[in-house]
């Protein structure tokens, strides 16, 4: 091969086809003044600009509403609207008559604008910042006469591999299956939100290459392996050939796990370990459901937001949250309340916060808008009549936000009686156990008995502990889940929940990776929320070591001065329980 790029593995297989690069950032605009004379020109040319990027918008509208629908749709609605906004071509046109040319005026112009909606109290305006960001490439692409990348323009079955540097909304509605075999991005880590979508399109996936979109020029042909992180540029014959027969011995692999799923979740010294399967879009239900898994112990929500120019209403969120419990046929389905915000566009400040993962997301967002909450509490109360619903709420860091939003469902719950629903008021509420404050005070939530259940999500849990962004691929090497500290705060847990007698999952991205997943169970975890994918193989380790022996290692792992020795220390034995080691490298991050 010719080169190669090494990435993080954010969603395994392996993919052959040519690089199909998108340049989707705000360019830089260079000053130029103009001369007077040259003004009606100008004009002209910003008119025009603004017309073709209208046309372009109309295109890829009419062919995502073909694709996927016109609910995917209606974000290109709003981008056209606020081209059609006369304040922003007056604002323009006002400028380049101060002899500015068209394009350093329109960027100016947009600037604002974004800083504008940013600061806007209301979340349905701010969301607007990522459609303005769309339309500011867009309309600064035409007017500097750059290449108008754009997925869309992908033949279909024309084998691409997505070289991209972040998936925005508007290029996630794009993504089309028929053409984009493969997704490469220059940000983002194992647990960012586009490795967490790749996985759920079963799309094989790299991300954190840094570099990739200024290193390639588009049309190379390459090799993505979704489970090493290597994108092999121009492979050789030979490279073919060895790709070929790595992606036949993972199908065989996975035949393999497959026939797993119908197993029990049990160590080899009698105890049962719940596995549980995390969905994020409501049509993985049923994939998921024939995973072997026993549930769902996460339902992230917010990917029914995702990429969407207004809020799903009750009804929308209704189908999709039944469809879910209606797949696992009265086995629990947790499903976890809006978590939107930190790296999970569109609502909630980001990207207009200075510290969105520090900012107003998640149960925060949905606390101070009772509205939209209880929109959302009342559709899930209503899909708990068709099964075990259990509902879950995100980073909390304090009991006053659990009864908060326990007045809120109780009020849901009195909507719908008036309006001659019929609810259950026992629907079960749970917490995510993602900050350390949580974890520390878990004894909080259960001393009066305020939650039902636990469930730790390490991927926040680890970022906020360490202080190491979860979606920095600088900081991909610090992002380490075996550290001491983060141990401890997952054994305090168990232990806070097992004395309340409160059931305590793991559903963050350690539960999925064989060696966490050991140190987990070690730790007295009992219940493990993973990709539908890693169901068979977590069922593998657990049926595959005892308890006893798990706890050694998880207090050898918790008497570590580093999270490199606890790894050590757990490899070492599981190594010896499990000797088909390949097994336990694949997504290791510590
Ligand atoms: C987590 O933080 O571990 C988790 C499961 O939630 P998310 O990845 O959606 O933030
Ligand atoms: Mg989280």
């Amino acid at each position: 091969m010719k080169r190669k790029l090494v990435g993080i593995g954010a969603s395994p297989g392996i993919a052959v086809g040519t690089v199909q690069l998108l340049r989707w950032e705000i360019p830089d605009v260079p000053h130029r003044i103009i001369p007077d004379d040259a003004i009606p020109a100008e004009l002209q040319r910003f008119r025009l600009a603004i017309d073709r990027a209208k046309d372009r918008l109309r295109q890829i509208r009419a062919r995502v509403e073909a694709g996927a629908g016109p609910e995917e749709a209606a974000i290109f609605e709003v981008q056209l609207s606020i081209l059609e906004d006369p304040d922003l071509t007056r604002g323009v046109e006002e400028l380049i008559h101060q002899n500015i040319a068209a394009e350093k005026a329109f960027d100016i112009r947009m600037i604002e604008s974004r800083q504008r909606f940013a600061r806007a109290a209301s979340p349905m305006v701010r969301e607007r910042v990522g459609d303005l960001t769309d339309v500011h490439i867009r309309v600064l692409s035409f007017l500097l006469g750059l290449p108008d990348d754009d997925p869309v323009d992908v033949a279909a079955g024309s084998s691409a591999i997505l070289v991209t540097h972040d998936l925005t909304p508007g290029l996630r509605v794009q993504l089309d299956r028929k053409s984009i075999v493969a997704i490469a991005t220059d940000a983002g880590t194992r647990t960012s939100h586009v490795a967490i979508l790749a996985r759920s399109l079963n799309l094989p996936a790299i991300v954190g290459l840094r570099t990739a979109t200024i290193e390639l020029r588009g049309g190379e042909r390459a090799i993505l392996d979704g489970s090493t992180g290597v994108l092999a540029i121009e492979p050789s014959h030979a490279d073919l050939e060895s790709y070929r027969e790595r992606a036949r011995q993972e199908a065989i692999a996975e035949e393999e796990l497959r026939r797993l799923a119908s197993l029990e979740s049990i160590t080899t010294d009698g105890v049962r370990v719940t596995l549980r399967a995390n969905v994020d879009l409501p049509e993985e239900a049923d994939l998921a459901a024939s995973s072997g898994a026993d549930g769902v112990g996460l339902m992230r929500t917010e990917f029914l937001v995702l990429g969407r120019a207004t809020m799903p209403d009750e009804d929308e969120q209704y189908r999709a949250y039944r469809r879910v419990v209606e797949a696992f046929e009265g086995k629990p389905v947790v499903i976890r309340t809006f978590d939107i915000g930190g790296d999970k566009l569109p609502i909630g400040g980001f990207p207009s916060e200075p510290n969105p993962f520090l900012g107003w997301r998640a149960i925060r967002m949905c606390l101070d808008q009772p509205d939209l909450f209880r929109t959302q509490l009342r559709a899930l109360l209503r899909a708990a009549e068709h099964g075990d619903v259990r509902i879950m709420l995100p980073l909390v860091v304090t009991l006053d936000e659990v009864r908060a939003a326990r007045v809120l469902l109780d009020d849901a719950a009195r909507q719908l009686e008036r309006r001659g629903v019929s609810v259950r008021r026992d629907v079960p509420l749970g917490v995510m156990i993602e900050t350390p404050a949580a974890a520390v005070c878990a004894d909080t939530f259960t001393r009066d008995g305020d939650v039902q259940f636990f469930s730790i999500g390490t991927n926040d849990l680890v970022q906020y502990t360490l202080a190491v962004d979860r979606g920095n691929a600088n900081l991909s090497s610090r992002f380490t889940p075996l550290h001491p500290a983060v141990l401890k705060l997952i054994q305090r847990t168990v232990q806070v929940g097992e004395a309340a007698g409160l059931e305590v999952a793991v559903c963050g991205e350690m539960a999925s990776q064989p060696l966490m997943a050991f140190a987990l169970i070690g730790l007295g975890v009992r219940q493990l929320s993973v990709s539908p994918r890693s169901v068979s193989l977590v069922k593998r380790i657990v049926r595959g070591i005892s308890v006893s022996m798990a706890e050694e290692a998880a207090a050898a792992a918790l008497a570590s001065p580093t999270a490199e020795r606890a790894r050590r220390e757990l490899h070492g034995r599981l190594r010896t329980a499990l000797p088909e080691l390949g097994l336990l490298e694949e997504g290791s991050t510590v």
